[in-house]
């Protein structure tokens, strides 16, 4: 491991394909490089730049990769990547989740591959000597990511819709059970609609105020420059700004209602 990633918005930096992991059987894989991603803190992302295609931001699940799972073109090309191919690579980019100490006893909410960001988070507050809960989601057992991550982190409560794996239904339906009152922090990331869900719950049960919640957005720059990924009505930047929020940043927001596509039009969820 010789390289490192450049730390600001420069020039992308090569970064070889040393490894590829296949995290579940519906394309979720892992890509280790051989560059790492500089003192990336948990909740942090690289832009990732897949020559030919697009520039894509990725979670920094680990310290010298991402895990990714194929929704349109940059991620299915990604995917057809081999080890010894390689992309360029800039960041770590954005804030990161807040670090838990000792004697803390926190929760995280992750959904399907939004457990990329909090696999680090748990893995680092475990250390810390927190105490972590995780209520970890899928669609089913062969779109689960992380459980082994997990697991070695903390307390796990698996749910998968179908009920292939865990308990069957939503995290939201675990998270409801759950007294809020003990932890001190709940991190949440996921697709955004179980992230509306999970705020309803916190709201119910007056715990927004201790909540993390990692957004996805359109990015172009992904230096805070192009606004391509503001939101309404506060006008932050994803990219800049978060991609982490407290959850009472997001009250009263676009959060949960719409998202922007490349040409900046508002998509309804
Ligand atoms: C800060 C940040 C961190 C991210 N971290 C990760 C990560 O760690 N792993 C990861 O896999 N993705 C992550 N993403 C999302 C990832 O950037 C997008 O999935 C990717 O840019 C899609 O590019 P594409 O060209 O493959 O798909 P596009 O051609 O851009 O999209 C294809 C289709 O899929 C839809 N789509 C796009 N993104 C998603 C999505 N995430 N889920 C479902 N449908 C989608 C689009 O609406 C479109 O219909 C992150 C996004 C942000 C902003």
């Amino acid at each position: 491991m010789t390289n490192s990633c450049f730390s600001f918005g420069g020039l992308p930096k090569n970064a070889k394909i040393i490894k590829i992991i296949d995290e579940a059987k519906n394309q979720k894989r892992t890509l280790l490089f051989d560059a790492e991603f500089e003192n990336a803190a948990p909740g942090q992302f690289g832009m990732v730049w897949i020559r030919g295609t697009d520039e894509i931001p990725l979670g920094c699940s680990f310290k010298n990769g991402v895990t990714f799972q194929v929704v349109g073109d940059a991620t299915k090309t990604l995917f057809s990547l081999k080890e010894g191919d390689s992309v360029g690579l800039r960041g770590p980019f954005g804030n990161g989740f807040s670090i838990p100490k000792k004697g803390d006893k926190i929760l995280i909410v992750a959904g399907g591959i939004g457990a990329a960001p909090l696999a680090p988070l748990a893995e680092k507050a475990n250390e810390a000597g927190a105490k972590v809960t995780i209520i970890l989601g899928a669609r089913s057992a062969d779109d689960l990511i992380f459980e082994k991550r997990f697991k070695d982190a903390g307390n796990v409560l698996l749910t998968t819709d179908d009920g292939s794996l865990g308990r069957k239904g939503f995290v939201t339906t675990v998270l409801s059970e759950q007294d809020l009152g003990k932890f001190s922090k709940i991190y949440v990331c996921g697709p955004e609609i179980m992230m509306k869900f999970v705020m309803d719950i916190l709201i119910q049960k007056n715990a927004v105020e201790k909540s993390e919640f990692s957004m996805e957005r359109y990015f172009k720059c992904g230096i805070g420059v192009c606004g391509a990924c503001c939101i309404d009505e506060t006008g932050v930047r994803v990219c800049k700004d978060g991609p982490v929020f407290p959850g009472t940043v997001l009250l009263n927001s676009e959060f949960g209602k719409y998202h922007r596509d490349a040409s900046g039009k508002r998509i309804k969820y």
